[in-house]
């Protein structure tokens, strides 16, 4: 019973923590803003609105990752099973009791919000990719240049890669929705931003054979607990059946972070840096190949990557991220 109750605290301290960004008997760690009163019902309201446009996978938040457990098979698999429904149990009231205590915050503004991930105000303003857009690199066009038309980026820096797809643009929410996904454990975004993902990316998705996610070096993946591509894949081929290489691709060499490096610097920084593990080129070898990753920047990681793919001779390369930067200056023909 002591057992039950510790493990019942442990899961209303991490639902806690998820929902308000502060310890339960600990220091602050993001500072939540006053809730003005009313503020709450109103976006309750608009809450509906948001589960319509977008509907969440309930239970998605507490951890997405034990739903590919396989099914028990001996006693203490099956026993194994029970605890782990009972554990299910506890996390179903602690999160009923939460949600009597405190609802959930969106995640960019930390307004209430009915469901898990963003309001329905930022939800509308994300910036989602529609056609037209460079058939190449998925950028957008201001004006529909007419079909097979390519942009000058495309044209001028051809990728490794044949196409590349985003959900939305890279800026202020979608900024937030990725940071909370990859620094603060927030795998309860997933599966949200999977699904947009799959709407992004269903011309590529619908002939692919293999997803494969941009792999983390192993030290960085320690210290982060998850790779963040990986659960974004995850999700992917959870909803489209498309089967899942997640250890075919390996981070050879620890690269340093991207941010402030050139063009050049970046593609020399993670030049030779993945292969394909020798003991996983069969998932690869003459393979339709969805390459997964969060954010498209310079485009040289995922270069890169395509680049080891193609060397361990995959058929083709296709690129699919949720978040793409777009340089409104250069993008447009
Ligand atoms: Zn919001």
């Amino acid at each position: 019973m002591q057992r039950g109750i510790s493990a019942f605290t442990r899961v209303f301290d991490a639902l806690w923590l998820r929902r308000t960004g502060t310890q339960v008997d600990g220091p602050r760690i993001i500072s939540a803003p006053r809730r003005k009163r009313g503020a709450l019902r109103s976006i309750r309201g608009t809450g509906n609105r948001f589960r319509r446009l977008s509907p969440t996978r309930p239970g998605a938040s507490l951890s997405p990752m034990d739903a590919e457990a396989a099914p028990p098979r001996s006693i203490t698999t099956h026993l194994r099973g029970v605890l782990n429904a009972a554990r299910g149990a506890w996390a179903q009231t602690a999160r009923l009791a939460l949600d009597i205590a405190l609802p959930t915050l969106c995640v960019s503004c930390r307004e209430p919000v009915h469901g898990e991930g963003v309001c329905a105000e930022c939800w509308s303003r994300l910036s989602f990719i529609a056609p037209p857009f460079c058939p190449r690199l998925g950028i957008p066009f201001v004006y529909d240049p007419g079909p097979e038309l390519l942009s000058m980026e495309a044209i001028a820096n051809p990728p490794a890669y044949q196409r590349a797809r985003a959900a939305v643009r890279y800026d202020d929410v979608a900024r937030t929705l990725v940071h909370s996904l990859k620094y603060q454990d927030r795998t309860d975004l997933a599966p949200a931003m999977g699904r947009w993902m799959v709407r992004a990316g269903q011309e590529l998705l619908d002939e692919a054979d293999v997803l494969v996610p941009v792999p983390l070096h192993w030290r960085r993946g320690w210290s982060r607990r998850y790779n963040q591509s990986g659960a974004l894949a995850r999700v992917i081929s959870r909803q489209t059946g498309v089967k899942l290489a997640s250890e075919a691709l390996r981070r050879v060499r620890a690269t340093e972070q991207q941010i402030g490096l050139s063009r050049s610097q970046r593609a020399s920084n993670v030049q030779g840096a993945f292969k394909v593990a020798a003991d996983r080129s069969a998932d690869i070898q003459g393979r339709r190949v969805v390459l997964i990753d969060d954010v498209l920047t310079s485009g040289a990681t995922t270069d890169a990557c395509a680049r080891a793919l193609l060397r361990a001779r995959a058929a083709q390369v296709d690129v699919l991220v949720f978040a793409r930067v777009v340089d409104t200056h250069r993008a447009p023909i």
